[in-house]
């Protein structure tokens, strides 16, 4: 639970993926590395700070590992009204229904 926060002064960063101000207190994880932007073709360095329910989000995910991820995508793109960015006319299947993620998908 965040506390009420009296003076604007409090906030010292935000969180880079949920964008909410953040006091040093609530700053849970900061990542720092390299970025590489492969749209833009650049690169550079990145530092991200994170909420402590973004920071559990992420933790979340990574250790879903791949398996977990392929299934979210299998859910959203098999979903009735799917509104991702891709686009398929075919329901996806897996001819391994194993979830050892290196399957290729049957479309
Ligand atoms: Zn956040």
């Amino acid at each position: 639970m965040r506390e009420r926060i009296q003076s604007r002064s409090d906030f010292t960063d935000y969180c880079s993926l949920c964008g909410i101000a953040l006091t040093n207190f609530e700053v849970t994880a900061d990542i720092q590395g390299n970025l590489i932007l492969f749209d833009e073709k650049t690169t550079g360095s990145i530092q991200m700070s994170l909420c402590a329910d973004c920071k559990n989000k992420v933790l979340e995910i990574a250790l879903g590992g791949l398996n977990a991820a392929i299934q979210r995508r299998l859910n959203i793109d098999n979903a009735p009204h799917s509104h991702t960015k891709v686009k398929r006319t075919k329901k996806v299947t897996f001819k391994d229904d194993e979830g050892d993620g290196g399957a290729a998908p049957k479309i």
